[in-house]
């Protein structure tokens, strides 16, 4: 296939299938910044409302910096991969206090800042500014390993290397911005993960993929992820509309969120430590809730018990009527509990 061609028939094929997105309409860089950021492992339908959200209540860089990070996290909740939030936050702050509020205004700024790499930079610098940088994703790596033939395993910093030269050796330097946005949706609609749509494709003909049938193996990743068990045991303390909750810290999952007093143990089948014997046997068992993460599978048991009015807690703890609870951001794995128990 020509390289020449590749452009004029992808941006031909945008024309007819282009999606409407908030943020396709703005060359507003904080805009452009949040929706990429908020669409990293997560499908449209799911962000969009969480775009519009972030928008109507932090509607500039400045905004979103001088929130208090648990109003993030709160309003980020559901979305998963909360580290993406507590992120969001730590360079909107960046942005705000180093630079003004104002993004830097190239690529390679852009990427000089903590917190953004090079395909959210790519993003800012097209869509913004028309910069001739071309984005590359896991859609890039699919469309362009499939059309071309390569076979090349993406999951290795040479893949990287090489489908970005292409991909900046694809764009044209008129349309960078609807260049991005053309191979994205492409690869989101149209050459998608499983059964491609070969069948009304503008590159029918010339791709690789479809000539030999290797539409399901292309792109290579060998490198698999391991899935890590999980055995989380909650103690539930509640005292009358009370309950007792803690913030969680560290560098564990969901840091800066609240849950209750975790015991985790590595096998089924454990029980809540530090709790006196005769709590224990008043506890009410749930049943096991699975919560599945992209790393990680946990399995959780939660026990709740009823406790005096002055019941002392240890020193993390502090209790929270359902009303103060309500503005906590919470794990869903604890919503999920709270909506089944108190119908929260
Ligand atoms: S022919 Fe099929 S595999 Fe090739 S680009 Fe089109 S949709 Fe993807």
């Amino acid at each position: 296939m020509r390289l020449e061609s590749f452009a004029p028939r992808l941006l031909h094929w945008y024309d007819e299938h282009r999606r409407d997105l908030p943020w396709r309409s703005t060359t507003d860089p904080y805009r452009i910044w949040l929706s990429e950021i908020i669409l990293q492992q997560t499908r449209v339908a799911q962000g969009m409302p969480y775009y519009l959200k972030f928008t109507e209540t932090f509607p500039t860089v400045t905004d979103l910096a001088a929130a208090d990070e648990r109003d993030v996290l709160r309003l980020w909740q559901g979305l998963g991969y909360y580290s993406r939030a507590r992120n969001l936050h730590a360079t909107a702050r960046i942005v705000a206090d180093e630079y003004g509020g104002a993004f830097p205004d190239s690529y390679a700024k852009l990427v000089q800042l903590k917190g953004i790499g090079p395909y959210t930079a790519a993003a800012i610098a097209s869509f913004a500014w028309k910069e001739k940088v071309a984005v590359v994703d896991g859609n890039v790596f699919r469309v362009l390993s499939r059309i071309f033939g390569i076979a090349t395993d993406i999951a290795t910093p040479a893949a990287k290397k090489e489908f970005t030269e292409l991909a900046n050796r694809l764009i044209p330097a008129d349309h960078p911005d609807l260049f991005n946005h053309a191979i994205m949706d492409f690869g989101a609609t149209q050459c998608v993960p499983v059964s491609p749509v070969c069948l009304f494709c503008p590159f029918a003909g010339d791709c690789e993929a479809q000539a030999t049938g290797r539409q399901a193996e292309l792109p290579v990743k060998e490198k698999k992820t391991k899935v890590r068990d999980r055995f989380f045991h909650y103690t539930v303390l509640q005292s009358g509309t009370r309950l007792a909750l803690k913030e969680r810290t560290g560098r564990d999952i969901w840091s800066g969120m609240y849950d209750f007093w975790l015991t985790e143990t590595d096998t089924p089948g454990g029980k809540p430590a530090g709790l006196p014997a005769d709590l224990a046997a008043r506890a009410e068992v749930s049943p096991v809730f699975t919560h599945i993460l992209s790393h990680q599978k946990i399995q959780a048991v939660f026990h709740t018990v009823e406790v005096p009015v002055d019941f002392l807690l240890p020193e993390q703890l502090k209790w929270y009527t359902f009303e103060e609870l309500e503005d906590l951001p919470k794990p869903v794995l604890i919503l999920k509990y709270l909506k089944g128990r108190y119908q929260f």
